[in-house]
């Protein structure tokens, strides 16, 4: 039997290159092998998003993102989030089970609120509702980059917790983490994330791409000098986007005589290669609203028929029916 995948993306900025080598990209490659429900956190989001037409575009650019990539809906489990609302009822029922201090753990929070953001009860339970998300859909595999590896550890934890507490109901989830793209640099050399503004987005235009790529932070080594590839930011992108043309240029760095500018414009034609194929079936898609409806539709069936049978059990165990 095919293992059921579940992972998601937050509709909480444009998708950049660090999120597609991390996570997206591996829903793609998995979807033949998995059982895979992929969706677009719009709960999620609210903890950054507080407009909604900026959350209404932003849920839909994501949708459209995931069939631009190459994700099949007849392949797997497309849905929106907000379309499953027994997640945030499985959320309550879960946050009476943990603690305080328990989710104080959590590194996304602290790092959070230690930037001086004033951090929402519901930033705060961010990690209890990705536990439901998770655990909701009986997620046996789970593929995220690093930053997340300790959410899914505490959404095992509260599936543990559940199942000691009202008896076996939940299945612990694996979390699969590729070591070779765990994190993705962004321009400055620290991980890439939309709240570093360090991205290159995986959608922009050809000029957004190429002001992010030229502006990748070099040393001030001269073209003809040895270069350590290692740590040429450049370079680290560059073998995840072009990994079978990426010796030529590790070799050019090393005996010196390929400058970072030459380097920095291998990478952009990289990228924008590799872009070309998925920007047209995003706007296959974008004119074919009729269709990303139907696809919506049908995930939404098929997830909420999963969660309807999930909440049945554990409405029963707890003591609501
Ligand atoms: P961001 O940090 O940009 O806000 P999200 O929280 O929406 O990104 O993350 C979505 C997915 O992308 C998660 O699985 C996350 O682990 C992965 N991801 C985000 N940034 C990176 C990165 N720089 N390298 C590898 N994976 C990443």
């Amino acid at each position: 039997m095919k293992k059921r995948l579940v992972s998601a993306m937050q509709p909480s900025g444009k998708p950049h290159l660090g999120n597609y080598f991390g996570a997206m990209k591996q829903f793609v490659d998995m979807q033949e092998e998995s059982d895979a429900f992929i969706s677009v956190v719009n709960y999620h989001a609210m903890t950054t998003v507080t407009d909604g037409k900026t959350l209404r575009e932003n849920t839909r650019d994501v949708v459209l993102d995931y069939l631009a990539i190459g994700l099949d809906p007849e392949k797997i489990t497309l849905f929106v989030q907000s379309d499953v609302p027994e997640l945030t009822e499985l959320t309550w029922i879960f946050n009476c089970l943990v603690t305080m201090p328990w989710l104080a753990r959590a590194h996304a929070f602290k790092d959070k609120t230690e930037k001086g953001i004033e951090a929402s009860v519901g930033l705060f339970d961010y990690p209890v509702l990705m536990a439901a998300d998770i655990l909701m859909m009986d997620a046996q595999i789970v593929p995220v980059g690093q930053d997340q590896k300790q959410h899914v550890e505490m959404a095992r934890e509260v599936a543990r917790k559940f199942n000691n507490q009202y008896g076996d109901t939940f299945v612990e989830p694996e979390v699969v983490i590729r070591e070779d793209v765990s994190v993705v640099p962004g321009t400055d050399g620290q991980k890439m994330s939309k709240s570093y503004g360090n991205t290159i987005p995986l959608f922009g235009t050809d000029s957004e791409i190429k002001k992010a790529v030229m502006g990748i932070v070099t040393d001030s080594k001269e073209p003809a000098d040895k270069k350590d590839p290692d740590e040429v930011i450049v370079y680290k992108i560059y073998k995840l986007i072009a990994p079978e043309k990426s010796e030529e240029m590790k070799s050019g760095l090393e005996a010196g005589g390929l400058g970072y500018g030459d380097a920095k414009k291998m990478l952009l034609e990289a990228i924008l290669e590799m872009v070309a194929p998925m920007r047209e079936k995003r706007e296959y898609y974008e004119q074919n609203s009729d269709l990303v409806e139907d696809i919506l539709k049908k995930g939404k069936q098929k997830a909420r028929s999963v969660a309807e049978i999930k909440m049945q059990d554990v409405r029963e165990k707890v003591g609501l029916l």
